[in-house]
């Protein structure tokens, strides 16, 4: 299902006449006091800048940039509810042609034992044991294989949309884009056309990392840079084909190339909103896991060493922990006035800081997910059902509400019959990364999905 981009344009300009968000009372302990008039930023009147960004970013505590971000979410989001969505994520290939010092998931040599590359059949089985569990959607990346052909692409898709015309395909992120384009001999724009006419309907924003050439030519040798990324992302909302945005934290960058990176996405979503019939729908920020990655081993940073983690060069790593992640978390939701969704990043955190992030500016858990490969590849383990992210949803105040990839409200968990609400059946331990079994099938399976294009939000 396809949403015009004038309903979304309109979604933004209704936000501004919400009533503006008052600031959360503060306690005296722990209080920093802004060099400017943060009131203006929390309602929407004036855009946080670069430097007051790094100015919050070293000084203001974080319970006090929690509830900044807080009211800014209350304000953009100011429902009863948080949202999730259920899609699989399928990695199509793993052989691939970047070295990115970040991944674990990567073969590149295409003969070695575990290299793969999924047949189309494959693929359609994945899809159906997700429908099984009322999913709506498949994020589908993988690595740059270039002995793929452009018909394996448009094949798949148009059999996808053939087979599950209800499933949204939300595929291909930038750096495989600019690689098709490559080994394709073709521009950009026109395969994403070819794709869009296949049945590929959003573009997922992996490999984003950071898109500073200093840190990206380091982490990523092999993939593109920086500005090809965002381009692909214009080519796409051209198109009239929503996005996503990604950041990666906790490697060798430092603070000014995540400002840098959040500065490019804003520039060129107020382009989008502007110019094109699509836009970004949503930022994630994730961190770096360092188990079985090459990058894992460089020095790490030791907090008492310095003051600040300045950038050196890439011979040290500074691994985010739960408060540098938050600290991001809040402050993108500060920056980013023009993006209405932050999700929570709980696969890389861990489901209890993932909770923590809905005061933190996140308004969206993220997707259960039946499959993941890639960070599982470097050591992260959490796995939530969507009976566990319900849980989370309503512990924190909300009501849990079902997706799709728009931010549209499919089901609203206000009932008894909430996944989280049904008697407890208990089920065999799951594996590791979640993949469906008929167990879980039986135990999750929910009624068909109503699509209303009026309840989106
Ligand atoms: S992160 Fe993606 S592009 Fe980089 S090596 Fe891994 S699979 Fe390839």
């Amino acid at each position: 299902m396809e949403v015009g981009g004038n309903v979304w344009m309109d979604e933004y300009a209704m936000a501004d006449t919400i009533q503006p968000a008052l600031i959360p009372p503060l306690g005296a302990q722990g209080y920093y006091k802004p060099s400017f008039q943060i009131a203006d930023i929390i309602d929407g009147r004036a855009r946080l800048t670069d430097d007051q960004f790094l100015e919050l970013y070293e000084n203001a505590p974080l319970a006090q940039l929690g509830r900044y971000a807080a009211a800014v979410t209350e304000r953009l989001c100011p429902h009863d509810y948080r949202t999730y969505v259920i899609d699989r994520n399928i990695n199509y290939t793993n052989i691939c042609t970047a070295r990115c010092t970040f991944c674990a998931f990567k073969r590149n040599d295409p003969s070695a034992s575990d290299a793969y590359t999924l047949d189309h059949e494959v693929i359609y089985g994945k899809i159906r044991e997700l429908m099984a569990i009322g999913g709506t959607q498949i994020l589908m990346q993988g690595g740059m294989n270039p002995a793929l052909p452009i018909t394996y692409y448009e094949e798949l898709l148009r059999g996808i949309r053939e087979r599950f015309p209800t499933i949204h395909i939300h595929a291909f992120s930038p750096p495989e884009f600019v690689e098709f384009s490559r080994f394709f001999a073709m521009p950009v724009a026109e395969i994403l056309k070819r794709f869009q006419a296949c049945g590929l309907a959003t573009v997922p924003g992996g490999g984003g990392e950071i898109f500073s050439e200093r840190v990206r030519s380091r982490i990523g040798p092999g993939k593109c840079s920086g500005d090809q990324w965002l381009d692909v992302m214009a080519d796409a909302h051209q198109l009239g084909m929503h996005t996503s945005a990604t950041m990666l934290i906790g490697h060798i960058e430092d603070i000014t190339d995540r400002i840098d990176h959040l500065h490019k996405l804003r520039d060129r979503q107020d382009w989008a909103l502007a110019n094109a019939p699509a836009h970004y729908t949503a930022f994630i920020h994730w961190s770096y896991q360092p188990e079985n990655t090459p990058l894992d081993k460089k020095r790490k940073w030791n907090p008492d060493d310095s003051a600040h983690f300045l950038f050196d060069g890439g011979r040290t790593v500074r691994l985010a922990d739960a408060n540098e992640y938050l600290r991001m978390l809040a402050l993108s939701r500060l920056y980013l006035d023009n993006f209405r969704n932050l999700q929570s990043s709980w696969v890389t955190m861990g489901p209890k800081i993932g909770q923590l992030a809905l005061f933190f500016g996140a308004n969206d858990m993220g997707s259960v997910m039946m499959e993941e490969n890639v960070v599982s590849s470097a050591g992260t383990t959490y796995c939530l059902s969507e009976e566990m992210i319900c849980r989370i949803i309503r512990d924190s105040g909300w009501i849990p509400a079902q997706r799709n990839q728009y931010y549209q409200v499919l089901k609203r968990h206000d009932g008894g019959n909430a996944p989280d609400r049904r008697p407890h059946n208990p089920s065999p331990a799951r594996p590791r990364q979640h993949q469906i079994t008929a167990a879980d099938a039986a135990a999750y399976k929910v009624a068909p999905l109503v699509i209303s294009a009026k309840t989106h939000h």
